[in-house]
Parts: structure tokens; C-alpha cells; sequence
């Protein structure tokens, strides 16, 4: 498994995941051409586009989802509620529902969402799985319980948002119900947030690589967001840290201009140089 990360923010989200010779788009939050150059210089042409998954029917995650679905014929896979928020424009797409907490089977993928905790219609979280490596992403939530917890658990890559710095939230050039929003249950993690769901995600047993995404442009930073997370994690005990990475809020078509992560295929095969354990 492959996954690579197109958009991470408030500007707008994607996040490719490839198998083989097949792909899923987690999300269509940038415009259409900037979609199509970034898949074009990433060697991933639409037709291998299995399915565009969405989180909710926010601008950041939605912009170009059923442009992108009607024009390449790639079904657009969502829950009742979001694809009715998308309004008239989604009826047009090819559409194939996914209730909330079932699983799915789309080409070589196996996914199934979750329920998180955001202001929008039905907002959710994934799991996508192939071949035994696992990506988890939960974007947009404000809050988390024991649903949240399990889902991200045992995944070979968590991709979590890390929104804002509690500190510096209050500075931030918004007025004062959207900082409110932001900061309430069904808005944004902060990076302490972040920080306690991973440690309670971590003390499941599972050691995973972690993508901090959705990082705010006016309240944080790469740098604060690592640093924020991993004090919390250091207090809470956790002994092995994850590798943690900050997202960039748009990748580039440049030479290693798209943050990618790969799993090990060795690794993930312990047989194969276990001999002398
Ligand atoms: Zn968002
Ligand atoms: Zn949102």
C-alpha cells in the first residue's frame, strides 16, 4: 500500500491511497485541475481511481468530488446524509452508498467508515484496508469516544488531525464564533486533543506511523503541532513513540514535492527474515 497526501487543511483535502495498479481518493477538497495535475504527475490516472470516499459534504473535503466523479465515471462513496447535503450536484455522479460503520468492497480495497463527532451532516472517519496494511484517517472532529478509539486502533498508518495550538487560538484573525466552533465538540482537535486520542489509540497495542493533518494556517504550525503532541504523548507514558509527521497543506508537483508513505513490505512478512529468531 501506498498513500499519499494531495491537500491537508482548511484549503482543502485528498488523500490518495494505491494498490497496485488501483487507487482510492479519500476526499476531493482542491479544485479540479489542481486534482488532475497532482494525479497526472503522480503516475495515477483517473480510470485507475476506484472510488472517491467522503468524509462530509464541507468545501475543504468536497470541492471537486463530483466533478472529479461525473467526468471520470468514478463512483462517489458516501452516507445517505452527506450525499443529500451535496444537494442536486450529486445525483448527476455515480454514486455508490456506504452506511455509516459498514464495510465495503472496492477493487482490491476493503473499507469501512465511522461515525465522527463534527458539524455536518453525517460526518465520518475510514478504515481502508489491502493486503493487511491498514490506513486509518479521522479529519474533522471535534471530539472522540470509544467508536473513534477502535477505529483508528491497529492500523499501519493513522492520519489524525492535529488542527490548532490551544494557545494560540485565541490570537487567530476569526471572529469569535467561528474560533468558538472550532474549539467545540463537533468542531477541531487541538494538538493536546490530538496528543490524548493518540495515547489512548497507542495504549490499544498498537504501534502505528501517524500523519498530524489538517493543520490550521493561523493557529499552528508543522513544528508546533509535533512538539505539542508528542509532550502529550511523553506525559501520558508511552514508551515507544509513533514516527510522527506534520502534513504540508498542498503538495507540489515537484520532486518530492508529495508527502508518501509506503509500507514495508518485508516488514509486514516477518517469515521471510525470521530464521535466526
Ligand atoms: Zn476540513
Ligand atoms: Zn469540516
Amino acid at each position: 500500500m501506498l498513500v499519499a497526501s494531495l491537500a491537508s487543511g482548511s484549503a482543502g483535502n485528498a488523500l490518495l491511497v494505491q494498490a497496485g495498479d488501483e487507487a482510492l481518493l479519500i476526499d476531493a477538497g482542491i479544485s479540479l485541475r489542481s486534482l488532475e495535475r497532482l494525479l497526472a504527475y503522480h503516475g495515477v490516472a483517473p480510470a485507475q481511481v476506484r472510488a472517491v470516499l467522503l468524509t462530509h459534504e464541507h468545501d475543504d473535503h468536497a470541492l471537486s468530488a463530483v466533478a472529479f466523479a461525473r467526468r471520470h465515471r468514478v463512483p462517489l462513496v458516501a452516507n445517505e446524509l452527506t450525499l443529500a447535503a451535496l444537494g442536486e450536484a450529486a445525483t448527476t455522479a455515480p454514486v455508490e452508498l456506504l452506511p455509516v460503520g459498514e464495510c465495503g468492497a472496492l477493487g482490491r480495497f476493503s473499507v469501512e467508515s465511522f461515525r465522527v463527532a463534527h458539524d455536518a451532516a453525517d460526518p465520518v472517519g475510514y478504515r481502508v484496508q489491502t493486503a493487511g496494511v491498514t490506513v486509518a484517517l479521522a479529519v474533522d472532529l471535534g471530539s472522540w469516544d470509544a467508536t473513534t478509539v477502535a477505529a483508528l486502533s491497529a492500523a499501519d498508518l493513522i492520519v489524525i488531525e492535529a488542527n490548532h495550538d490551544p494557545a494560540l487560538l485565541p490570537a487567530a484573525p476569526y471572529p469569535a464564533a467561528v474560533r468558538r466552533r472550532i474549539s467545540g465538540p463537533r468542531g477541531h482537535l487541538d494538538n493536546t486533543q490530538c496528543g490524548q486520542l493518540l495515547a489512548q489509540i497507542i495504549a490499544n497495542g498498537a504501534y502505528s506511523d501517524v500523519w498530524l493533518a489538517h493543520l490550521s494556517r493561523h493557529a499552528n504550525t508543522p513544528q508546533m503541532a509535533l512538539a505539542g503532541v508528542g509532550q502529550v504523548l511523553r506525559q501520558a507514558g508511552v514508551q515507544c513513540l509513533p514516527r510522527l509527521q506534520a502534513l504540508p497543506a498542498r503538495a507540489h508537483p515537484a520532486p518530492g514535492g508529495i508527502p508518501i508513505w509506503q509500507a514495508c513490505e518485508r516488514w509486514r512478512q516477518p517469515h521471510l527474515f525470521a530464521l535466526d529468531e
